[in-house]
């Protein structure tokens, strides 16, 4: 058991009493992972990796944000896109109010694409607003690179490297009998915004091999992850002069 604070189930009068500095919100997606995967996997990855890093700085972790802005794949059943525009105005709210509390600092774990932009540029409106400081973080991308080159050779969108994750943070929820791998040539690593594009990458809204996937290899990956980001709150409040 960690040190880490669920404060969705502690009592209001115990809430007024804890001090606050780190504050962690996880925010996810209600999106098609190909055949095999659970509809809330980017929910689900954020959830975790949040929930190890609030144990790991004793920090409050916050309620997930489920639903997030998935145009990208948005043809396939199950995907429920809320665009980019509420996205953004509910996470402002979401972060207005957490920043009220006095925390000093904010980490919005994202698990999703989708969400960055509008992540973004709501952390970047409250903090300048309140004078807290905000990380956002695509936990899968920005934490633990080297370790995910070294595990992963055909990551993606329900990829090796996701199907790896989930198949250790909830086994039960996969079927890999339905996993079916799509290659495609070296995407360049640009942002480009085409619908034609993504027609190509996501056919069956999966991209890499989920056939390589295992629950150790995804074990070994979100805990480096995990390690990292604690590591990067710490540098931060370290710069800000705080305690963590
Ligand atoms: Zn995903």
């Amino acid at each position: 058991m960690g040190c880490g604070v669920k404060v969705w189930l502690v009592p209001g009068s115990r809430f007024d009493e804890l001090e606050k500095g780190v504050a962690i919100i996880p925010v996810g997606s209600v999106e098609r992972h190909g055949d095999h995967l659970p509809l809330g996997t980017d929910a689900l990855e954020a959830m975790y990796v949040a929930e190890k890093v609030a144990d790991e700085l004793c920090a409050h972790l916050f309620p997930p944000v489920w639903y997030g802005a998935a145009k990208s794949l948005a043809r396939f059943s199950g995907t429920i896109d809320v665009g980019d525009g509420p996205l953004y105005a509910y996470m402002c709210g979401i972060l207005r109010g957490v920043a009220s509390m006095g925390y000093r600092i904010i980490v919005v774990v994202n698990g999703h694409g989708g969400n960055t932009l509008a992540l973004r540029l709501a952390a970047k409106k409250v903090s300048f607003e309140t004078g807290t400081s905000i990380l956002v973080v695509n936990w899968w991308s920005d934490l633990a690179q080297e370790k995910r080159r070294e595990l992963f050779t055909y990551p993606g969108h329900a990829g090796e490297d996701e199907t790896s994750a989930v198949l250790h943070i909830a086994p039960e929820t996969v079927d890999m009998s339905s996993a079916r791998d799509h290659i495609t040539e070296p995407i360049p690593s640009i942002t480009v915004y085409s619908p034609k594009l993504e027609e190509k990458l996501y056919p069956r809204a999966v991209l890499g091999k989920p056939t390589l996937a295992s629950a150790e290899k995804g074990r070994i990956w979100l805990e480096e992850a995990a390690k990292d980001l604690a590591t990067k709150v710490r540098e931060v409040a370290k710069l800000l002069e705080l305690k963590v």
